[in-house]
């Protein structure tokens, strides 16, 4: 049996960044940016007017002085000519300044008479210019790769003129439960079957993290079954299986990882839940064999497939990082497996759950954290310091 640290370095050595595709701006949101964006303009590309009003010199932003009005730009538009002393253009928002001005008068700030305007009393000193490069400039890096693409992101990419966006290409990840026991939601179990769960929760997990989960049909506790299911998921680049990995008589995925194969980096983790853990590689394809049981196999993801997803897609933004919390229980000496206590958080503040049992799903889905605790780690109290990792 390995330590967990030992066994998600094994399991992330087994990985390596995949390739960059193109996607469109439409559908880069969530994606992972495979190159840094640089911007190749200015943005504002010209001096703009930043209200309607009128461009003119600042010096002549004087009140009560008259100003004749030379002409019009609308935004779109261009003033073919420039501004003079005495002189003012009707300008409006996102137009740009005319050359000869440094100021913009707002339109509330001067009376309006046939070819002139005459300036108010009670002038706003803005100039409301938008300087040329004032949001960024050419050759600026403006978005860094590695980053999850948010919908800010994606404005910005959009303002640099950018269509189409390099990412990484998403994981395919196909994910096989196994079991006699097991029918798919929708369908009516008899008094011995029970409706597989922690499948669909798996794939929902690992499309969040930026993957393309697809769930196989249910192969039954036989070696042929499991065989079959694992020929239909090939080619993925990761390959999970759900159930059958400890050593019971009906548990095959250790025997059948073997017929096909696949270098087995480990089997056995010193952690609880999900103890009965494997996985391996076979050509491009990593295959990790879950423990069945609900909690254990979600918990397991979280811990595991993750960071294993992080690391396909280059970036750092899902590894798991341990912060630190207040007990608000006493918690008994841990065993000798590193244990991953599920409770809640609040305001620093953490509640371990008194029930702990890996096929507790209802209590699975209260948890927002995953309190850590260490090999032979003595008793503690409410009111000590704890690690956690928050759940997704
Ligand atoms: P196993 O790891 O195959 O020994 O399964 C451990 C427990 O988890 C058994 O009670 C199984 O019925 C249950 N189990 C296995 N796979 C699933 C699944 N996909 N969804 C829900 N429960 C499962
Ligand atoms: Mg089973």
């Amino acid at each position: 049996m390995i330590s967990f640290e030992q066994a998600l370095s094994e399991l992330l050595s087994l990985a390596k960044q995949l390739e960059s595709e193109m996607a469109s701006i439409e559908d880069a949101s969530g994606r992972i940016l495979a190159s840094d964006a640089i911007a190749t303009h200015n943005q504002p590309p010209f001096d703009a007017s930043a209200m309607d009003g009128y461009a003119l010199q600042k010096s002549d932003k004087l009140p009560n002085k008259k100003l004749s009005v030379i002409g019009r730009v609308a935004a779109g538009g261009l003033f073919d000519g420039s501004i003079n002393k005495n002189q003012a253009v009707r300008i409006f928002t996102g137009a740009p300044l005319p050359a000869g001005a440094d100021s913009v008068l707002i339109q509330e700030d001067a009376e309006v008479n046939e070819d002139n305007i005459v300036i108010n009393d009670n002038i706003d000193a803005n100039d409301y210019i938008r300087k040329k490069g004032d949001d960024y400039k050419k050759g600026e890096v403006l978005l860094q790769r590695g980053k999850t693409l948010k919908s800010f992101d994606i404005a910005l990419l959009a303002s640099m003129n950018f269509p189409l966006v390099n990412v990484i290409r998403r994981p395919l990840v196909s994910i096989i439960s196994t079991g006699d026991e097991l029918v798919y939601p929708g369908n009516l179990p008899t008094n011995n079957q029970i409706v597989a769960s922690n499948t669909f929760g798996l794939n929902s997990l690992v499309n969040k993290w930026g993957a393309n989960g697809h769930i196989l049909p249910i192969s039954r506790d036989n070696k042929s079954s499991i065989n079959k299911a694992l020929d239909l998921a090939v080619p993925a680049d990761l390959v999970i299986t759900i159930g059958g990995a400890s050593v019971g008589d009906h548990d095959y995925i250790k025997d059948v990882f073997r017929d096909k194969n696949i270098t087995t980096s480990f089997y056995k983790v010193a952690m609880k839940p999900g103890k009965p853990i494997l996985a391996g590689k076979n050509k491009d394809t990593i295959f990790i064999g879950l423990p069945g049981n609900p909690v254990s196999a979600l918990v397991c993801a979280h811990l595991f497939i993750k960071p294993l997803i992080g690391k396909m897609l280059g970036t750092n933004e899902l590894a798991n990082i341990e912060k630190q919390a207040i007990l608000l229980n006493d918690l008994p000496a841990n065993g000798e497996r590193k244990h991953f206590m599920r409770g809640f958080k609040k305001d620093g503040f953490i509640e371990i759950f008194s029930k702990q049992d890996s096929s507790l799903l209802s209590i699975l889905q209260k948890a927002n954290s995953l309190v850590i605790r260490a090999p032979n780690e003595p008793a503690l109290k409410k009111g000590n310091q704890i690690g956690y990792f928050e759940l997704d």
